[in-house]
């Protein structure tokens, strides 16, 4: 026998942000391997399916991706239905194409579920639009991390050329991220806003770039995006007004 593997999207946080696609698939797992950081009220809606935690917690040790490639095959062949559930959207910085071109090799059906990711969910919680008319007509998604052996990437030449950039894993590395930014021709006093826990109780901290180490020093260690871009010109005003207060807000 063999099933079929779904990658899905668990969103960034908050359950109700799922697809009603996910909810059902969700339902009728036989069996799940999710990323360290689902929560609770997400795997609560695996409804008989067996859980299996595999992801990795940044900073801490990770299940080698072939090991999971590997499993996701093996589980394949025993039950039908079988849930990869990573956070956000899966084909956003998910390793989703090591999963999908591992199973497809082994010609196992691989089926993908659409999740809300990360620069969504904290634009939403900041009410600001990543694209404006007039000021950002151009987005894009980066991030500084580097895989092993990995070519090196322009990350920092494609943020400085978009309106409106989100970039991932790049809170925990604000100094490098900084210099590679200004080395890539932002200017210091670009607005940056970082976002963290979006979607779940959310905390903004905004201002200018320059001031990203001393803003991403603030955070409380959850998952956060950094956000740079004219369109949080306003944030900062308004941040610089109450010295950059951390405000939290909780969602609905
Ligand atoms: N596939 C995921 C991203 C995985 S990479 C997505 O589409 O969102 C993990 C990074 O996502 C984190 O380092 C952080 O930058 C971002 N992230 C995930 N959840 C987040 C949240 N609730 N709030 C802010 N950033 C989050």
């Amino acid at each position: 026998m063999k099933g079929t593997v779904y990658l899905v999207g668990a969103g960034p946080g908050a359950a109700d942000l799922l697809t009603l696609r996910a909810v059902r698939v969700l339902a009728e797992a036989d069996i799940v391997f999710h990323d360290a950081l689902i929560p609770a009220e997400v795997l609560a809606l695996v409804a008989k399916g067996k859980l299996l935690p595999v992801g990795k917690r940044s900073g801490r040790h990770s299940t080698a991706q072939t090991f999971i490639n590997k499993r996701l095959a093996d589980a394949a062949r025993r039950y039908r239905v079988v849930v990869r559930l990573k956070g956000g959207d899966p084909m956003l910085f998910g390793r989703a194409h090591e999963e999908i071109s591992y199973l497809t090799r082994q010609r196992i059906e691989v089926r993908v579920v659409p999740g809300v990711t990360a620069a969504l969910a904290a634009s939403a919680d900041l009410g600001i639009s990543l694209s404006q008319r007039g000021v950002a007509r151009s987005v894009v998604f980066a991030t500084p991390r580097e895989a092993e052996g990995a070519r090196p990437s322009n990350w920092a030449a494609a943020v400085a050329a978009a309106d409106t950039a989100v970039l991932y894993m790049a809170a925990g590395e604000a100094r490098s991220v900084l210099d590679a930014l200004l080395a890539a021709g932002l200017p210091p006093g670009k607005p940056v806003a970082i976002v963290e826990n979006a979607s779940v109780g959310y905390a903004l901290a905004a201002g200018t770039l320059a001031d990203l180490p001393a803003l991403a020093a603030r955070s409380a260690g959850g998952p956060a995006v950094v956000m740079i871009g004219d369109v949080y010109a306003a944030l900062q005003a308004s941040a610089s007004r109450d010295l950059l207060p951390r405000l939290t807000s909780q969602s609905a």
